[in-house]
Order: C-alpha cells, then structure tokens, then sequence
C-alpha cells in the first residue's frame, strides 16, 4: 500500500545539456552555479545552486561545449575549464558502444 508508481517529480530523470536525451540523474554529471555565481561539478548531485546535467561521456560534453549548452543553460559564462574538468570525468571507457 501507499507505494503507487506514479510518475511524479521524484525520480524524474534529467535532460543532458549536450544531447538532449533523458537519463536518471545518477548517471549523469551535475554541474552547478553555485549562488556565488561560481560554476562546478557537483559530486553529491545535491549542492545548492541552478543544476545543468551532461552524460558522462566526453561526447555529450564537446558537444555541450560546442553548443555553449552550459553557459545556456546555466545563464552565465562556463569558462572552458569547466569543461576540462568534465571530461576528466568522463567514463568513456565504461560505455559498451
Ligand atoms: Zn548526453
């Protein structure tokens, strides 16, 4: 009782920045404006701040880099450090593609 699954915003899955494709949060990379206007990667997936999501796959990060997706998204200027550190994140080497 009382566990409906309903598609409600709890586990609503996250749009990626770069490809446009929905994924659970989990498996994406969050970055965040933090309210000092600074702009990281948030590890916890629970920092303070305006939330921009990538895949994590350098793909998807080029392509949002291209794209300015984050600066968009974010509605401030992401240098490209912030992207430098994205792909470091990046698990290319677990995709089966
Ligand atoms: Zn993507």
């Amino acid at each position: 009782m009382g566990e409906e699954p309903r598609m409600q915003k709890r586990k609503r899955p996250r749009t990626c920045v770069g490809c446009g494709e929905e994924s659970p949060k989990r498996a994406l990379l969050r970055v965040i404006r933090t309210p000092e206007g600074e702009i990281k990667y948030d590890p916890t997936g629970r920092a303070n701040g305006r939330g921009a999501y990538l895949c994590s796959c350098r793909e998807c990060v080029m392509l949002a880099k291209k794209k300015k997706a984050l600066s968009r998204s974010l509605k401030t200027e992401v240098s490209g450090d912030v992207y430098e550190t994205l792909l470091t994140l990046c698990s290319d080497e677990n995709r089966e593609a």
